[in-house]
């Protein structure tokens, strides 16, 4: 498509959901594919459930994700002008009409069609006013045309049609003035040249009534690409019952925003059966008419999965980066002790998110080491002060800190006293890190350093009663 506009429309009326940012994923994959335009438009008109707090929560979760814009936010709540122009061109084309039926008069009309057994229906009292009533309180609604068929072909579902009967006289401004998201939709998609709408399929049976109103306006129709919803394992729609459904609370719970885009990416689409992809290939590879009709099921397991590749194989530096933050959450300082990736590299084998990473590294910050009672008892006992001391005197003599050097000086020792690794591994380890698991302790030792690895195994001669 030449000029390709898309927008991803979020309502800021809580924390951008998995369901969300699946869509504005879509958006944006396309948009780059297509060398396009990303709008993002905050749709706040319903001012008591917007707020603030929730367009940030958005925006910093679109952010996380790498999902860019080229145009916005526009916020509708500015647009208001915009709006009752297009009301007032609708109403004096005679596309649009105020309608003075009380709130009353419809309940009895919609209990009236109920009893009759008719689809309750606005029944057009209105239509025919020929002039408008003066102080009496009013709402516009748009004339839909009564017979026919509207259709369109979705980019994902293939044609769809409803019949116009079935379709009410749709009100385009409520009695306090303002417009309804239907109207506001459309005023916003026409004049953003938005030409594809790639959203969720709960929008479908607004399509339509969008459709009408598009050609009321006088405005070109964009294609439409309806994406299935998404599911939770018991196939209901998914909701906090199945875990957290924030896309932030999973950056909290330690995923990769790589991770997250993956796995959101194939809640849906799919090319052939590879499963990693990263955000390049997902520009390349893209497109709507991969994506599947029918529901995607949310399975926390392979967002899991997918977190553990991304951390097995991402750049130690970025992971650093990232690791910063979870442990300064466990009050240590992460300047003040081994470069992070080099922390990194020790852990990326051995953990699944960022929260377990973040614990796996926390010995090596920590200013007081907190021992594990039972390890201490078991491994630092009264015979293991002779290797340690010896130990600590290999160590000191070395001139190069690194791996092997430091499996020399180990070596050695156990040749002397013809042990085997863990006799003297296990103590070692509970006097670096606490207790008895931890990265091979070569790489421990190599990455806590020379000053550090020496005071710490100093401070343990006394636990084993020296
Ligand atoms: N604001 C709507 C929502 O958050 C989206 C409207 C649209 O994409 O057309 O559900």
């Amino acid at each position: 498509m030449e000029n390709l506009r898309v927008r991803f429309a979020p309502s800021p009326t809580g924390y951008l959901h998995i369901g969300g940012a699946r869509t504005a994923l879509f958006n944006y994959l396309v948009a780059r594919k297509e060398k396009g335009t990303f709008v993002l438009r905050i749709e706040d008109t319903d001012v008591a459930r917007s707020t603030q707090e929730s367009v940030d929560a958005i925006l910093q979760a679109m952010e996380w994700l790498g999902l860019s814009y080229d145009e916005g936010p526009y916020y509708q709540s500015q647009r208001t002008e915009l709006y009752r122009e297009k009301i007032e061109q609708l109403l004096v084309s005679g596309r649009a009409y105020r309608c003075y039926c009380t709130a009353e008069e419809l309940e009895e009309k919609r209990q009236k069609a109920q009893a009759e057994g008719r689809k309750p229906k606005y029944d057009g009292t209105c239509r025919t006013l020929a002039a408008a009533v003066a102080d009496k309180p009013f709402v516009v609604r748009f004339l839909a045309p009564e017979e026919g068929e509207t259709t369109f072909v979705d980019r994902i579902k293939g044609p769809i049609t409803f019949r116009n009967e079935e379709l009410d006289d749709l009100i385009i401004q409520r009695s306090d003035g303002t417009p309804t998201y239907n109207f506001v939709v459309v005023v916003d998609d026409a004049t953003m040249g938005i030409n594809l709408v790639i959203r969720g399929d709960d929008h479908i049976n607004n399509t339509p009534r969008q459709i009408q109103l598009y050609q009321a306006l006088g405005c070109a129709i964009p294609q439409f690409a309806h994406v299935p919803m998404i599911l939770g394992a018991d196939k209901t729609r998914l909701s906090k019952r199945h875990g957290a459904t924030s896309v932030m609370a999973y950056k909290d719970l330690g995923y990769l925003p790589e991770a997250m885009v993956n796995y959101l990416v194939r809640l849906g689409w799919s090319h052939g059966d590879q499963e990693i992809f990263s955000m390049e290939e997902l520009i390349e590879k893209f497109s709507l008419e991969n994506v599947g009709k029918s529901a995607g099921v949310f399975n926390p397991g392979k967002l899991l999965w997918l977190n553990e590749h991304y951390i097995k194989t991402g750049d130690p530096v970025r992971l650093g980066q990232c690791l910063a933050e979870f442990l300064q959450q466990k009050g240590l300082d992460p300047m003040d002790g081994p470069p992070l990736p080099d922390v990194v590299r020790t852990l990326q084998d051995r953990a699944k998110t960022l929260v377990e990473m973040a614990e796996g590294a926390a010995f090596y910050y920590k200013k007081e080491l907190e021992f594990d009672g039972k390890a201490v008892a078991k491994f630092l006992t009264q015979d293991k002060i002779v290797l340690l001391k010896e130990l600590i005197s290999g160590l000191e003599e070395l001139d190069l800190w690194n791996v092997e050097t430091i499996g020399g000086v180990f070596n050695k020792i156990l040749a002397d006293h013809e042990l085997k690794l863990p006799a003297i591994a296990q103590p070692v380890r509970v006097a670096l890190t606490g207790g008895t698991t931890s990265p091979s302790i070569f790489d421990v030792i190599a990455v806590l350093g020379r000053e550090t690895t020496l005071k710490r195994l100093d401070d343990v001669l006394p636990l084993c009663g020296a």
